[in-house]
C-alpha cells in the first residue's frame, strides 16, 4: 500500500473528486480527515466505509478559505488523529457567467475558494510541519480549464491556473523544507459539479469529440494519480502540474 499509516486531510470531500480521493487514500492505507463545508451527515457514510476498512476518520465542517476555520481544523486533526501527512487542496466551486456581467461577488466567491483556500490550508499545513521538523506532501486541484477556454469562467480559469503558478512557488520555498508539493488539472470527470453537462444531450457529445479517449473519467482515476503524487513513489517530483484529462488538452 502507498500510503500505509500516513494521515491525509482532503478539503471538499463530501462528494466527487474530494470522495472518490478519500476512498482511494483509505484504500492504499491512509487514515483520512474528510473536511467540506456541507454539513457532517453528508459524509458520514463515506467516514463508516473507510472505517470499516479499519483506518481512522475524522469528518471536520469548515470554510477552507476561512483561517480561523481551517486552523481550528488542523488543530483538531493534530488532536484527535495525530501528525499530518498529505494535504489535498480539493474544495472547489465552478460558476458560469459571461464576462461583461459578472460582479465582485462572483469574482470574489471562486478566488477565495477555489485559489485562497489551497494557498491557506497550506500554509496552516507546512507551518505545523516545518515547526515539528516532519516531512510532508500537498497535492493541488486546478483544472483542464488552465490549459483551455471555456465559455463564462474569467474567474475560474485564471483562479485555476494561478494554483499552477501557487504550486511551483510553495514548491520552491517549503520543498528545502521537506514538502512535496504538485498540482492535478482534471479534464472532464464525472460528479456532482458535471451534473449538468453529463446529462446535456447537445453538450457531451461536443465534449466527448474534444477528448483522445472519447470519454469522461471518474473521481478514482483522478484519485490514483493523488495517490502517487502523494507517495514516496514520487519522492523526486515537486513543482509540477499535470493534466488528468484522458487526452484532450493536447489534442
Ligand atoms: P463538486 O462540486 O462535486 O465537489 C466539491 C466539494 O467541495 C463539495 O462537497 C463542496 O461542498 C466542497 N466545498 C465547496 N466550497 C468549500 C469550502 N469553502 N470549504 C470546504 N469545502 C467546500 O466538485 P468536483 O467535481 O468533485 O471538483 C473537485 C475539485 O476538482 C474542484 O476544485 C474542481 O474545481 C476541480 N475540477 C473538477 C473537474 C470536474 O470535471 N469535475 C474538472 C476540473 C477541476
Amino acid at each position: 500500500m502507498k500510503l500505509a499509516n500516513k494521515i491525509a486531510l482532503v478539503t471538499g470531500a463530501a462528494q466527487g473528486i474530494g470522495k472518490g480521493i478519500a476512498e482511494v487514500f483509505a484504500a492504499e492505507g491512509a487514515n483520512v480527515i474528510l473536511n467540506d463545508i456541507a454539513a457532517p451527515g453528508k459524509m458520514e457514510p463515506l467516514a463508516q466505509s473507510i472505517r470499516k476498512q479499519g483506518r481512522r476518520v475524522l469528518s471536520v465542517q469548515a470554510d477552507a478559505s476561512n483561517r480561523e476555520q481551517v486552523e481550528a481544523m488542523f488543530e483538531r486533526s493534530w488532536k484527535e488523529l495525530g501528525p499530518v501527512d498529505i494535504l489535498v487542496n480539493n474544495a472547489g466551486i465552478e460558476t458560469i457567467v459571461p464576462f461583461l456581467e459578472m460582479t465582485d461577488k462572483q469574482w470574489v466567491d471562486v478566488t477565495n475558494i477555489n485559489l485562497k483556500s489551497g494557498w491557506l490550508c497550506s500554509q496552516v499545513f507546512c507551518r505545523r510541519v516545518v515547526a515539528e521538523k516532519r516531512q510532508g506532501a500537498i497535492v493541488n486541484l486546478g483544472s483542464i480549464q488552465s490549459g483551455k477556454v471555456l465559455p463564462g469562467r474569467t474567474h475560474y480559469a485564471p483562479s485555476k491556473l494561478a494554483i499552477e503558478a501557487l504550486t511551483r512557488n510553495m514548491s520552491a520555498e517549503v520543498t528545502p523544507l521537506g514538502i512535496r508539493v504538485n498540482c492535478i488539472h482534471p479534464g472532464l470527470i464525472e460528479t456532482p459539479m458535471t451534473d449538468w453537462v453529463m446529462k446535456s444531450p447537445e453538450i457531451l457529445p461536443q465534449v466527448l469529440a474534444q477528448i483522445s479517449m472519447g470519454r469522461a473519467g471518474q473521481p478514482n482515476e483522478v484519485a490514483s494519480v493523488a495517490a502517487f503524487l502523494a507517495s514516496d513513489e514520487a519522492r523526486y517530483v515537486t513543482g509540477q502540474s499535470i493534466f488528468v484529462d484522458g487526452g484532450w488538452v493536447g489534442k
